[in-house]
């Protein structure tokens, strides 16, 4: 028996257990090792016999490149990411990741929950649930009754941004300008003088609303927020970096032509007003009951000569939040029920009605005791099914980078390209605010993953003492369920373009489809 655990250390090709990864076949399991010596070959090797000595790999904890994986094809990690950046393109706002999800849900045959009366449920059934437009569940209903547990994938759809002011439009020395209030941990600096698109909706006076999408197409202009010229930024050099760029002053510059009546007040405004109302139909009010948010107005691209990486907005959570939905998608038939939860307001502490400290996911799960017993539904089932439910709190890592030496530990660091980046814990000075998976429950997703060869390290999220930080995990363990944080290792996070391996990413998406049961 020990023996056949050793052999099954990562870093030692074995037979695929997953041949074949595209995203429309689920991959065929094969033997689950490559053939070993005969018992009784091992039975005659003394105790302490050299040739019995484990070598030096075998003792070791050494993650693997993910590339190195010998179940992963070029192939399969090249095309996974392809489809990755055009779901990105087109999803750059908790919204619009959400109207996406929910056309890829219905060419899977999910069906709306709640559109489906009170239809009772049976095993291999796949439904969704929206909530406010900005938060999502997916279940794909498994064998055994949701009371006996759940397995769930996690992730958030909210990413940092630059949101409109409520009463936000004004001209100043002839040029108009939008009054921002920024989302989430963001370094204000990196989101000056760059592309900026406008994205959101307006609830008009009579309640309708309007979608605004400008940016996006090539022939659409774009915004941005000015920067100071070097040359008179003496002052501002000598500031530090949390005082020299102020949140207030980072308007975004809408225009600077005046409509033609030169006595006019606000001419400059004027036209803006002008403009938007022939686009929209709105006035000035309606910009009050609106949600606008600025956003790069990059596309997510291939970084490298080797095309290894991808870059774009958005991949914290996004990232994660696309494989995890995938992954669902594309599960059939699983023991338990597989249920794959997309929050908003992560980024600003998963507060409110479509964040992870919602009722929703409680709520889902007592639907789906509901729809799958017959008659006799009680609120215990619910509160069985959390207490033997077990997630992965799918959510971004902080990868080491070699140009900032010192923020991490190296032996318990994400890095770019090992694979999905397994965490005990987040919180910071002291574990404060963490939510710390059991030992037992990381041995069994860590086993998960060693028995179907998918490329994992482990984590924190940067030295000790050095800041920190944290995901969903806790609120979800507050409900009893047991959850780890696993997610994928990013450069550059929470900058206006940030970098993931493409081999993280399809390592993500094979974790959370084994973690489901395939
Ligand atoms: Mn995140
Ligand atoms: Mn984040």
């Amino acid at each position: 028996m020990i023996e056949q655990e050793e052999k099954r250390k990562r870093g030692r090709p074995r037979k695929n257990p997953i041949e074949k990864v595209d995203q429309t076949t689920p991959p065929v399991k094969r033997g689950r090792g490559r053939p070993r010596k005969s018992e009784s070959a091992v039975a005659l090797t003394a105790a302490g016999d050299s040739k019995n000595k484990k070598s030096a790999q075998d003792l070791e904890y050494k993650p693997v490149n993910a590339w190195d994986n010998p179940v992963f094809t070029k192939n399969n990690i090249m095309a996974f990411s392809e489809n990755y950046k055009i779901f990105m393109n087109k999803a750059k706002t908790e919204r619009e990741f959400i109207k996406e999800s929910v056309a890829l849900a219905k060419q899977y045959k999910f069906i709306n929950i709640d559109e489906s009366g009170d239809k009772k449920l049976k095993p291999g059934d796949k439904v969704y649930r929206v909530l406010k437009d900005k938060l999502m569940l997916l279940a794909v209903i498994g064998k055994k009754p949701a009371e006996e547990g759940t397995r769930i994938v996690g992730a958030h759809v909210d990413s940092p941004r630059i949101d409109i002011k409520q009463n936000p439009l004004y001209e100043s020395t002839d040029m108009v300008f939008f009054k921002t209030h920024y989302y989430g941990g963001i370094k204000k600096y990196q989101w000056l003088a760059i592309p900026l698109a406008l994205h959101g909706l307006i609830v008009k006076a009579d309640g309708t609303t309007v979608e605004v999408n400008i940016g996006e197409d090539e022939n659409d202009p774009v915004f941005t927020i000015t920067d100071l010229l070097p040359h008179l930024a003496k002052e501002q050099y000598e500031k530090k970096l949390n005082e020299a760029f102020q949140g207030e002053h980072m308007n975004v510059l809408l225009g600077s032509e005046p409509i033609e009546d030169k006595d006019a007040k606000e001419r400059f405004k004027k036209n803006i007003l002008n403009l938007l109302n022939e686009k929209y139909g709105i006035v000035e009010e309606d910009l009050i009951s609106s949600e606008l948010q600025v956003v790069p107005a990059f596309k997510a691209r291939d970084i490298g000569i080797d095309r290894s990486m991808v870059g774009a907005y958005g991949h914290d959570d996004r990232v994660c939040a696309y494989t995890a939905l995938m992954a669902a998608l594309e599960t059939e038939n699983p023991e338990y029920t597989a249920i794959c939860y997309l929050t908003d307001k992560e980024e600003i502490g998963s507060v409110g009605n479509t964040g992870a400290e919602s009722r929703a996911l409680e709520n889902f799960i007592a639907e789906l005791c509901f729809r799958t017993t017959d008659g006799q539904y009680n609120d215990l089932l619910v509160r069985m099914s959390l207490d033997r439910s077990k997630m992965l709190s799918a959510d971004v890592n902080a990868a080491v980078d070699p140009n900032y030496e010192g923020t991490h530990d190296k032996m318990n660091a994400g890095y770019l390209g090992k694979g999905i980046a397994i965490m005990k814990y987040s919180g910071s000075r002291g574990k404060a605010g963490a939510s710390d998976a059991s030992a037992e429950y990381l041995g069994e997703i860590r086993r998960l993953f060693n028995e179907n060869s998918i490329p994992w390290h482990i984590t924190e999220l940067g030295a000790v003492d050095k800041g920190g930080g944290g995901t969903i995990a806790m609120m979800i363990a507050n409900l009893g369920v047991d959850v780890i944080d696993v997610g994928v290792p990013l450069l550059s996070m929470h900058a206006p373009y940030e970098v993931a391996s493409k081999a993280d990413i399809f390592a993500a998406y094979q974790g959370y489809r084994v973690f489901f049961g395939k």
